[in-house]
């Protein structure tokens, strides 16, 4: 039996192990990530805006009924037939003008303010349609991902079911070294390519090359790891 092919196809499916469980972390990160957050909340920020206006506007609305309100109270008496003396009727005429002139002000804004409310509906009409938009298209994606998680799931236990076929035919104390030398430099076992250690490049001498041929179990000189002839 050679050890050595048998370590190298175990480490095969141990680097496959370890992408599959990088991707489906990867996978998960990204699905737990709000990539619309930021869309989110500035509506919010805009929903506050306009709140904040419309409150605004009902109060400077308020004032301009409340003139409205007064310069009615002196029209009706104006036109009451009640006051006779010229002079009364003047100063009520001038106090309404007077009213009249401080409302203007008032009714100005009122009119801005209703712009800049309708104008901040608008946008943030246009926001949801966009955010809503996005959020379908981030759906898709994220079912995409919930497929793909599903795929590399299923590599995952086919790779555990290889693993465990193959690990009987291994001699415990092979597996101890093999895991250790994992542990140490990722990759424990070392194809030799004419002559070659492939894992740190340097020669690996005939003698060398013989006994990793018959299937032991021989170290690279350089780097240690158990070299493995196809
Ligand atoms: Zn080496």
């Amino acid at each position: 039996m050679n050890i050595p092919r048998l370590l190298f196809q175990l480490q095969e499916i141990d680097l496959a192990h370890d992408a599959a469980r990088e991707k489906s972390g990867r996978i998960e990160n990204e699905l737990a990530a709000d990539p619309l957050a930021v869309e989110r909340n500035a509506i919010n920020k805009q929903q506050t805006e306009l709140r904040g206006l419309q409150h605004e506007l009902r109060e400077n609305d308020a004032q301009v009924d409340d003139f409205t309100d007064r310069i009615k109270g002196y029209e009706e008496k104006l036109y009451s037939g009640r006051i006779t003396s010229p002079k009364e009727l003047t100063t009520l005429q001038k106090d309404i003008e007077l009213l009249r002139g401080h409302r203007i002000p008032f009714e100005d804004k009122s009119l801005a303010l209703m712009e800049a409310v309708e104008a901040l509906e608008h946008s943030i009409s246009d926001a949801e349609t966009a955010l809503q938009r996005h959020k379908e298209t981030l759906d898709t994606h994220k079912r995409e991902l919930i497929g793909q998680l599903e795929v590399v799931a299923a590599e995952t236990s086919e790779l555990e079911t290889r693993r465990a076929a193959l690990l009987p035919e291994i001699p415990s104390y092979v597996q101890v070294q093999y895991q250790s030398l994992r542990k140490q430099k990722g990759r424990a076992v070392s194809k030799v390519e004419q002559a070659i250690c492939r894992a740190c490049g340097i020669a690996v001498t005939a003698a060398w090359l013989h006994r990793a041929r018959t299937g032991e179990i021989v170290r690279c000189t350089n780097c240690n790891r158990i070299l493995y002839l196809e």
